[in-house]
């Protein structure tokens, strides 16, 4: 198809934001990146987050159509705020796309709505607030902030950028590489002028992705949530949900980034052209919804013995990351979350303990103490209180 095929021949390396390596950089590299890398740009400070810290928002291109795009209101999803940046490099080129959206589209980014959760990577904000909970009571800061920059701006299209856990798979079980969804906007689900015209371009999208992951695009959950910025938006104008999920062997997600990078360029040229008007909406209705049905780890085939009895079964495994402030390293710490038959789950890793003996405190859905050693007692893996030694 030649409009992706514009898309794809962007050669993203080379606007790559270089500062920005990994899931962990701190509110001082946004700072610094924003007053060093893009001065020249119109930013505009929309308010301070509980601890003080500021909302920037940036405005760029002169068209008549407005797009707003909003990041990592929770803390923890850093995936989409990285590719904003490089969009804004995108948008500093002399390529003849960019030149063309800058012309066609006013795009208006948020890049970080909560940096106090960013600071300690934590999807809540400083008060524990889940931002995205919040519409309604407007506790927080940043909820606030979010609210009227939305009533001022009042795009013509809106985008949630969220990052969703590891765990969530396709039917086939395969790990979800980004989720869609045009949010409902009333608890009927009712497919609203708004909605189809999100679905529509969500519909370009997929299309665009299964070029770069087949398979691994899935639909979020659908359902209406009153208190969640994405489905209220949706009222007012097409509001697209982009979830980054997790690619095998992409820890950091910046293939995901760059999955970002070129779904987001495919929305745009096709808001910017209304091609997306022309798409069938079966192109949506057809991607497949998520479960949340994968492990982290799977240790198969383990004998367990208590007292005289011995039976076998496997164990699942997934972890939680936090934030290890003195370096900025996240450390998981792994629960144990199911003990037997679970031939039918896939596993990011998977153990056999054939012949291997296993011992463990059976403390389900609590941090996993297990061990597993050889025939001479020699440990072989091994978690305490949930750390892996
Ligand atoms: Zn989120």
């Amino acid at each position: 198809m030649q409009l992706h095929d514009k898309i794809l021949t962007t050669s993203y390396s080379n606007y790559r934001h270089k500062k920005l390596v990994d899931r962990t950089f701190n509110f001082n590299t946004i700072n610094d990146i924003i007053k060093n890398d893009f001065p020249h740009l119109e930013w505009e400070s929309l308010g301070q987050s509980f601890e003080g810290r500021s909302i920037r928002m940036v405005k760029i291109g002169s068209g008549k159509t407005t797009l707003m795009l909003w990041s990592q209101m929770h803390g923890d999803e850093p995936t989409a705020t990285a590719a904003i940046f490089d969009l804004l490099n995108f948008f500093e080129s002399d390529e003849s796309m960019a030149k063309h959206l800058l012309n066609k589209l006013n795009i208006v980014f948020i890049p970080v709505v909560n940096p106090d959760g960013l600071e300690v990577f934590t999807r809540r904000n400083a008060q524990k607030i889940d931002i995205n909970r919040d519409l309604i009571s407007l506790q927080s800061p940043e909820a606030r902030i979010l609210k009227n920059a939305f009533e001022n701006i009042k795009p013509d299209f809106a985008f949630n950028l969220h990052d969703q856990s590891s765990l969530h798979c396709t039917p086939a079980q395969i790990p979800v590489g980004i989720s869609l969804l045009a949010p409902a906007s009333d608890n009927k689900l009712s497919v609203t002028w708004n909605r189809e015209q999100a679905m529509k371009i969500i519909g370009g999208m997929n299309h665009l992705l299964q070029k770069l992951i087949p398979n691994q695009v899935a639909r979020f959950k659908d359902d209406y949530e009153s208190r969640a910025f994405g489905d209220h938006f949706q009222k007012y104008c097409p509001t697209i949900l982009v979830e980054s999920g997790f690619l095998a062997h992409d820890f950091e997600k910046q293939e995901i980034r760059k999955l970002n990078f070129h779904v987001l360029l495919e929305a745009f040229y096709s808001i910017s052209r209304n091609s997306y008007q022309e798409i069938d909406l079966m192109n949506y209705l057809m991607i497949p919804f998520q479960s949340q049905n994968l492990l982290h780890l799977k240790i198969c085939n383990c004998t367990i013995s208590v007292g005289e009895k011995i039976f076998q079964v496997d164990l699942g495994l997934n972890y939680t990351e936090s934030l290890r402030k003195e370096n900025r390293v996240l450390e998981k710490s792994f629960e144990l979350v199911e003990i037997g038959d679970l031939s039918t789950l896939e596993a990011y890793e998977n153990i056999d303990a054939s012949n291997l003996s296993v011992r463990t405190s059976f403390s389900l859905n609590n941090l996993a103490d297990i061990v597993i050693m050889n025939k001479e007692e020699e440990i072989i893996h091994q978690w305490k209180s949930g750390i892996r030694v």
